[in-house]
């Protein structure tokens, strides 16, 4: 029997109430960058709407391919981003996943636009479209970029770019800040953030009962509703699930040939073929940098303003290339991997490590052989399925060989 993970229906109809929320309920909205200050604004009373998980949306419907083109006539390079284009091209023709998905006749208007450029500046381009078409007040943290570590100095600056932004959300919801509300609000991202992180923990375990592209779907709570139970709740039962598989000895495979890390972003127009070709192969594709992206061991409700700063700083986009290395070292090690793939991400230079010689010092300091592949998040005109599958299907072969002379 195909194995798979039976709380998907719960996280549709999760996913279909927080959409149809942006859409009838009276409250305030709010936008916000998927590593933004989601807990501040939702202190605020706001909705919080994330057009990144749109653009993923936009992606994994193919509805990218028609919307890209209309950004790109409207003076947007088809090289910058592809949520960016996507986005700004489904608006443009006014169209979204949204409608056919959730009912929803359009995207939500914003009250409020925020942003943080810790994970690139794109967002801030992308943003101010939206600010300029809606008429609506933005505001932005701009993060210290790439650190080896992060500072007391740099967090005590990204602490006051958070607290400048109280005004601009007191004036849009119409509320006083509350610090309390604040603390409840990180406590339950940190809750979610934990449970997140024991969830993509259980595939270190053989079979693995969780794959990066099962992730990548069971990420939507940790990203549009951390600061909430309903996150909190969702990650309480898949990880329950994923615990009784362990115990059965039920998983992705009966038999690993071998377990690979995948570094970069979805390819998200293909996500099920690519599932199917690693399952296919034997291949257990175990852990990714994008998942553990929304993992905030930081967050601490006693000192809410210090820990987000941190925790924001301190993901792993924002880093240099050692701690980048370092970060990746202990993941390989930690599920065990025994190859990692590069999606070198032709429109987003911030999320493709591939890009410096980075593949080939790791494979030097790790000895874990790796593979690029290229392709796109959502512009699959980058993506060349049949020279990729074959490319992929050789490295499985190779590690498999590599494995049984080992
Ligand atoms: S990190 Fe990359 S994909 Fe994400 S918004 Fe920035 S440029 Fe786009």
């Amino acid at each position: 029997m195909m194995y798979e993970i039976a709380s998907v229906q719960k996280l549709k109809a999760l996913m279909k109430e927080y959409f149809l929320s942006l859409e009838h309920s009276d409250k305030k909205i709010a936008w916000c960058t998927s590593v933004g200050p989601a807990e501040l604004l939702r202190s605020f009373g706001f909705e919080v709407y994330f057009p990144e998980n749109h653009g993923a949306l936009l992606g994994a419907s193919r509805l990218a391919t028609e919307c890209i083109p209309s950004a790109i006539k409207a003076g947007y390079s088809g090289h910058v981003c592809s949520y960016t284009t996507a986005d700004i091209g489904a608006y443009l023709n006014k169209s979204t996943p949204l409608t056919r998905q959730y009912g929803l006749k359009e995207i939500p208007r914003p009250d409020l636009i925020v942003y943080n450029t810790n994970q690139c500046r794109e967002v801030q381009d992308w943003f101010n479209f939206f600010a300029a078409e809606f008429n609506c007040p933005i505001a932005g943290i701009h993060s210290p970029r790439h650190m080896d570590e992060v500072s007391p100095e740099e967090v005590a600056v990204v602490v006051s770019q958070h607290k400048q932004l109280i005004p601009a959300c007191e004036k849009a919801s119409g509320r006083k800040f509350d610090i309390d509300a604040f603390r409840e609000c990180i406590r339950l991202s940190r809750e979610a953030s934990e449970l997140w992180q024991k969830v993509l923990q259980t595939a270190a375990t053989s079979p693995a009962p969780i794959s990066f592209f099962d992730g990548v779907i069971h990420m939507g709570p940790i990203v549009v509703l951390r600061g909430t139970e309903k996150a909190t709740g969702y990650y309480r039962t898949l990880l329950h699930e994923l615990e009784e598989n362990i115990r059965q000895h039920r998983g992705l495979l009966r038999e690993e040939k071998c377990r690979i890390f995948w570094d970069g972003m979805p390819i998200w127009g293909r996500i099920r073929m690519l599932s199917d070709l690693f399952l296919q192969n034997g291949a257990a594709v175990v852990a990714s940098t994008y998942c553990n992206s929304w993992v905030f061991d930081e967050f601490d409700e006693r000192h809410p303003f210090e820990s987000s700063a941190l925790a924001y700083t301190k993901i792993f986009i924002n880093r240099s290339e050692k701690a980048k290395m370092r970060m990746l070292g202990s993941w390989l090690k930690e599920y065990r991997c025994d190859g990692i793939i590069y999606h070198d991400t032709k429109t987003c230079f911030n999320n493709s490590n591939a890009k410096f010689g980075m593949p080939q010092r790791l494979r030097q300091q790790t000895g874990i052989p790796c593979l690029i592949v290229e392709g796109d998040l959502c512009d699959l005109r980058f993506f060349s399925e049949g020279q990729s599958i074959t490319r992929i299907e050789t490295f499985i072969e190779q590690l498999e060989e590599t494995k049984i002379k080992a």
